[in-house]
């Protein structure tokens, strides 16, 4: 390939900083949640740097934001690359910026050379990939390929009881949730660079990652009710302690996954809310949250099946009242094999070593893999550490990174063909 792009490595660092400013709690903790005023400030600010490398900006009813470099075949299926600035409290820097800003510069430095896309490329900024404010994640891009439908997200509600209708209008999104399903074969192709958030690259000394999978993630909530009382008054043998059985359902959580017969099973209960929590008082109500993840969906399955068994078990012989909600259960995305060939083909253009790897986070490119062929690349960040103010990815790790999306991106949009999407999407609604 005779593209060369040249990236501004500290550009792109002093894009991440100025975009880490934009955060409820100070530097280097970013929080940054859907439709709040940070969150809107930064929005602001990416638009105004899409508009300043000349690309068409746009916005849909959600809040996902497009930015357009326009090819010389303007109706042929587009080649997408982008992620998320969305930050949970207490998270850190690169999470998802790393994708929209090395974006952005991967574009930047194309122009530089003097390419011409023949496919359009566009920049992708995903509402709420993480589910902070309405519990459930990715939902720009759930919506973007109708994995949740308008009925579906005008259902949601985040903790203070406030709908997703009621807080997209006041944060200025106010068009129809139907017009945001993407229509079907508008994207030939999607990339998204991203920190690995794990050690498996740094460990390695391998620079980058090409994700030929991302495993199927799955949470559960689980509500408890027993009955409460005074913590000195109710003796032992009356008692029904929502927490007691929370406790037993939890240890079954992790016995079941690290007996599933595979190390890339895994599950956590993350969450535990106890009512009324305070110490002379019997716990009458609990809440669990729940995650199981797998590369191989039927494992995945099998696991959720015994966590449900092993709740109403438990319940029935303490006398505990419970429901369990399924809130997702997604298939595992596989990557697409034009889109790996040309990532494998950009990492040889551009010199560097790489590994073929798994996701084992769940991404927005899990659901543009159900409506466009899809991969990844990961940069090493430090320590595998992910979701913290520490977080931290390498200035050269990016840049790297941002080199070979750019020389993807270049030989996707010159591709003639789309690649069909190998399995037809199904939709999972709860
Ligand atoms: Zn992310």
């Amino acid at each position: 390939m005779l593209v060369r792009p040249l990236v501004d490595q500290e550009r792109i660092q002093r894009e991440i900083e100025t975009l880490a400013a934009f955060s409820e709690t100070p530097k280097p903790a970013i929080t940054r949640v859907v439709y709040t005023k940070p969150d809107l400030e930064a929005r602001a600010y990416l638009k105004q740097l899409f508009l300043e490398a000349g690309l068409q900006v746009r916005e849909d009813a959600l809040g996902n934001l497009f930015a357009r470099w326009e090819g010389s075949a303007p109706d042929l299926p587009v080649v997408a690359t982008g992620s998320h600035i969305d930050a949970i409290p207490y998270a850190g820097m690169y999470d998802g910026v790393v994708g929209v800003l090395g974006g952005l510069e991967a574009i930047r430095a194309l122009q530089r050379t003097g390419f011409k896309p023949f496919r359009s490329i566009e920049l992708l900024v995903f509402a709420a990939e993480e589910p902070t404010r309405f519990g459930i994640g990715c939902l720009g891009s759930r919506a973007l390929a109708g994995v949740l439908t308008p009925e579906s997200l005008r259902l949601l509600r985040d903790a203070e009881g406030r709908s997703l209708e009621e807080v997209r209008w006041e944060a200025g999104y106010m068009g129809s949730l139907e017009e945001v399903l993407l229509p079907s074969g508008y994207y030939a192709a999607f990339v998204e660079l991203h920190i690995e958030q794990g050690p498996v690259l740094e460990q390695e000394g391998i620079p980058l990652g090409v994700v030929t999978a991302i495993a199927a993630p799955a949470s559960l909530q689980v509500s408890l009710e027993g009955a409460g009382g005074h913590a000195g008054g109710v003796l032992m043998p009356e008692r029904r302690d929502a927490l007691c059985a929370a406790a037993e359902i939890i240890l079954g959580v992790e016995a079941f996954a690290k007996n599933s017969g595979s190390i890339n099973t895994v599950a956590t209960t993350g969450f535990c809310q106890v009512y009324p929590n305070a110490v002379n008082s019997i716990p009458s109500q609990v809440k669990l949250e729940i995650d199981v993840r797998d590369v191989e969906q039927s494992r995945r399955d099998q696991v959720i099946r015994q966590i449900i068994q092993g709740v109403e078990q438990v319940c029935t012989r303490r006398d505990i009242r419970y429901s369990v909600e399924i809130i997702n259960m997604d298939p595992p995305a596989k990557s697409g094999s034009e889109v790996l060939k040309a990532l494998v083909a950009a990492c040889g253009d551009a010199g560097v070593r790489f590994k073929l790897m798994v996701s084992r986070a769940y991404h927005d490119a899990l659901f543009m893999a159900r409506i466009a062929p899809t991969a990844m690349l990961f940069i090493p960040c430090r320590g595998g550490v992910s979701h913290r103010p520490d977080e931290y990815a390498a200035p050269e790790d990016i840049a790297r990174g941002v080199h070979v999306l750019a020389l993807a991106l270049a030989r996707l949009s010159l591709a003639q063909e789309r690649e069909s999407p190998k399995d037809e999407p199904t939709p999972l609604e709860d």
